[in-house]
């Protein structure tokens, strides 16, 4: 801020404050929908393009606020994240999907696992592992059925004692994906250090695939180097027939996005899982 003259400096902290108001707002209500039951989980379908087939979902924080409507995670889940707020809402996510894979399991529905979302800012308190044990177990989880989505940007923070975590985690047999993958100038460092079993391409590559060469270029090398590790490679973002296609050709395990669905209740998620094939 020191290099900005002082007018520049004056309308940047004049804008700050409008922000900090309307975000303080915000994290009020996020505190009471947390108790006011105004939080709930909807699933978004993983397909798996060679066998053309739903084999599991991402779990998507969903918040219907009662006056606003429903707000999205992309606006709210920022905020929390600078508060201690970030940790409640993760400890809510993961004991919600737990309830809702053991009452899946109940119920016999056949899937392969259900992704979380997990912040990294919950993944660096001391407490997550044990947390995370806790909740499969009370749950009678089999934690294979689980898999762990960290984003990809908020890696930077990542050090020793994360990696450790990490292994940790994987040594149940949760498995780890890397999200948002290639929106970070860490990515190739990410993957070189971080133990993982999945790679999410960002959708910011996929929705370009069909006009742009480089993106198309990126997208299939990012496929390629992650078979070549050994690692499963998932598309997100897609939306169209010509997208699917070229990920196709690409040999992408799977794929997420608005060409098969959106996020859906868990109720349709299991219609989904009953259905199975895309078609
Ligand atoms: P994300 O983890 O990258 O999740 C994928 C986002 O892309 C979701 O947005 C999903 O609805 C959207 N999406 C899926 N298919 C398509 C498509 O074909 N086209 C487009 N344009 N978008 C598609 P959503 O649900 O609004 O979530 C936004 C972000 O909020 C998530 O991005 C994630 O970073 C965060 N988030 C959501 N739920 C949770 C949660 O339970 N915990 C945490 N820590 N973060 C969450
Ligand atoms: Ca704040
Ligand atoms: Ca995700
Ligand atoms: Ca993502």
């Amino acid at each position: 801020a020191k290099k900005l003259g002082k007018n520049n400096y004056q309308i940047y902290t004049k804008s700050m404050n409008i922000m900090t108001l309307k975000d303080y707002y915000i994290e009020k209500e996020l505190r009471k929908a947390l108790e006011n039951h105004q939080l709930y989980m909807e699933y978004q379908p993983r397909i798996d393009v060679k066998a053309k087939q739903v084999i599991g979902a991402e779990a998507l924080l969903r918040w219907k606020h009662p006056e606003w409507g429903d707000v999205s995670p992309a606006d709210f889940i920022p905020l929390a994240e600078e508060e201690e707020l970030i940790n409640q809402i993760s400890d809510w996510v993961l004991e919600s999907v737990c309830s809702q894979i053991r009452k899946w399991m109940d119920d016999g529905l056949q899937f392969q696992f259900i992704s979380v979302n997990i912040s990294p800012k919950r993944l660096l308190k001391k407490d997550f592992y044990d947390f995370l044990v806790k909740t499969t177990t009370e749950k009678k989880i089999p934690p294979n059925l689980l898999e762990i989505e960290i984003t990809e940007s908020s890696l930077l923070i990542m050090d020793d004692y994360v990696q450790e975590q990490i292994i940790k985690i994987r040594d149940l047999g949760v498995r780890i994906a890397l999200d948002d993958f290639g929106t970070s100038y860490t990515s190739i460092n990410n993957i070189k250090n971080f133990p993982i079993d999945v790679l999410k391409i960002d959708k910011s590559f996929i929705q370009n695939i069909d006009k742009d060469h480089t993106d198309r270029i990126i997208t299939q090398s990012l496929i390629q180097m992650a078979k070549g590790l050994n690692l499963r490679v998932v598309a997100e973002g897609v939306e169209t027939q010509v997208q699917l296609n070229y990920l196709e050709n690409y040999q992408c395990d799977e794929i997420q996005g608005f060409l098969y669905s959106p996020s859906v209740t868990d109720q349709k998620i299991e219609q989904l899982f009953v259905k199975r094939n895309m078609t």
